[in-house]
Order: structure tokens, then C-alpha cells, then sequence
């Protein structure tokens, strides 16, 4: 059956500007946005709560069984992480948490869990949806995929500022290192690594701002939605 849902997948690697981007542009286009990065996060948060070796596959099973994550949108539209029943949309988001969900993520058992959760979105709503694996695995029949991609050191200044602007207390050069250490994880793991899909269209924001990189994103997507 022919469907008139649009789906947006956009993937890349840390600190691209994917979710900011995402976000603005799902506003725009009047799409359901789904960061899947803050739903690999919340199960990293939960892992580490409970002290389980993020690595081994049994332990983070355990966790994953007794595990109740929620996505609520508010009123403005932001997605909200609810880990057994409590928000947690702000806790995912400090370096510690983005390095243990960059651990949990490489488990077949953990992207086998979020496989069905994120295609239940894109069956329900038209969606721009971004993560790492998002047109080579989880929407492989996406209606545009996206390959949104900066060079490491501007990745990192965006990143570095965010943090600072959160109060976050960290160094530009750990971030860097936190940038191509993720980088290396997400693109060498053996299951879904990042990799960009054959039949995306890549943009590189390394030398443009905000905006020019959101007009960019809007152009590819309205030239798209009108063929
Ligand atoms: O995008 P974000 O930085 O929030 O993602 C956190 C981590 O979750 C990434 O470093 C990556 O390892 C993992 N991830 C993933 N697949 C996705 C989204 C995120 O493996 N679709």
C-alpha cells in the first residue's frame, strides 16, 4: 500500500549539527522528530546507573529487561526521555553519558531492542529522524537520506560551546579527543557502523554557520518533497 508518510533519515557523526538541525527543520516541514541518540543514551544512562560492564552483552541484557523507556513530546514539540518513569532528557546529555551510549550502542542486543521502537514512528507519522544507522538500517526505503558531516575540529568547537553554555565544565581538547574517540567506535563497531548510504545526499557544514547549513538542509529536503 502506497503511503503518504515522508520519512527523513539523516545520519552522521557526533556533533554535525544533526539533532539541532533535525529539530528546526521538523518544525519547518511540520515532520515528528526522533533523535535516536537520546534513546541509545537513555540506555547507556540506565546501564551505568545500575554499574553493569557496558560492554558485556549478558549484563546489559539484564538491564535492558527491566528497562521501561517512554518518548513523550511536549508542548513545543521537543522530544522528552522518560526512563521508568522519570525525565531524564536532561541527564543524557553530559560527556559521560555520550561515551557509555557510544558503548551500549555496539551490543546486537541493545540495536535490536530500538530497531522496532524507531520503525514505529516512521509507520506512524512523517518523520526526520537522525542517528548513526538511520538509512543504511533502520529506514533502508527512507524517502531522502542524508549524510550530514563536518570536520572533527569544528565539530568539537560547536560542541565545546554548547557544553559551556550548558555550565558544563570540560576542556576543548577533551572534547576533540571525546569527538574522534566516538568517532572511531561508531565507524569501526561491527554491527550497523556509521557509514554514509549510497544513496544519500552528503552535506558538509564545516565552513558554514547555522543558518546557511539549515538553508542548505531545507533545500535538499523541499527539492526532494517536489520530485
Ligand atoms: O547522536 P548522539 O551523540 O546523541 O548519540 C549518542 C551515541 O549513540 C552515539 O555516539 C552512537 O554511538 C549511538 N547511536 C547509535 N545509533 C544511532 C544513534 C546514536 O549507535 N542511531
Amino acid at each position: 500500500m502506497m503511503s503518504d508518510l515522508f520519512s527523513v533519515a539523516i545520519d552522521g557523526p557526533s556533533g554535525a549539527g544533526k539533532s539541532t538541525l533535525s529539530k528546526r527543520a521538523a518544525a519547518e516541514f511540520g515532520f515528528v522528530y526522533v533523535d535516536t541518540g537520546a534513546i541509545y543514551r537513555t540506555v547507556g544512562l540506565a546501564c551505568s546507573r545500575k554499574g553493569v560492564d557496558l560492554l558485556n552483552e549478558e549484563e546489559v541484557a539484564a538491564v535492558l529487561s527491566e528497562l521501561k523507556i517512554d518518548i513523550r513530546y511536549d508542548s513545543t514539540g521537543l522530544q522528552r526521555m522518560i526512563l521508568n518513569e522519570e525525565d531524564v532528557s536532561d541527564q543524557i546529555r553530559t560527556p559521560e553519558i555520550s561515551m557509555c551510549a557510544s558503548k551500549v550502542s555496539s551490543l546486537p542486543t541493545v540495536r535490536a531492542f530500538l530497531l522496532d521502537m524507531q520503525r514505529g514512528f516512521a509507520r506512524k507519522y512523517s518523520v526526520i529522524m537522525d542517528g548513526r544507522d538511520i538509512g543504511t538500517v533502520v529506514l533502508p526505503d527512507a524517502s531522502l537520506k542524508i549524510y550530514l558531516t563536518a570536520a572533527p575540529e569544528s565539530r568539537a568547537k560547536r560542541r565545546f560551546l554548547e557544553l559551556q553554555e550548558k555550565g558544563i565544565e570540560t576542556s576543548f581538547e577533551s572534547v576533540l579527543e571525546d569527538i574522534i574517540q566516538r568517532d572511531y567506535q561508531d565507524t569501526h563497531r561491527a554491527i550497523a557502523p556509521l557509514k554514509k548510504a549510497d544513496d544519500a545526499v552528503e552535506l558538509d557544514t564545516s565552513e558554514l554557520d547555522f543558518e546557511e547549513s539549515f538553508r542548505a538542509l531545507c533545500s535538499i529536503i523541499s527539492n526532494h518533497k517536489e520530485n
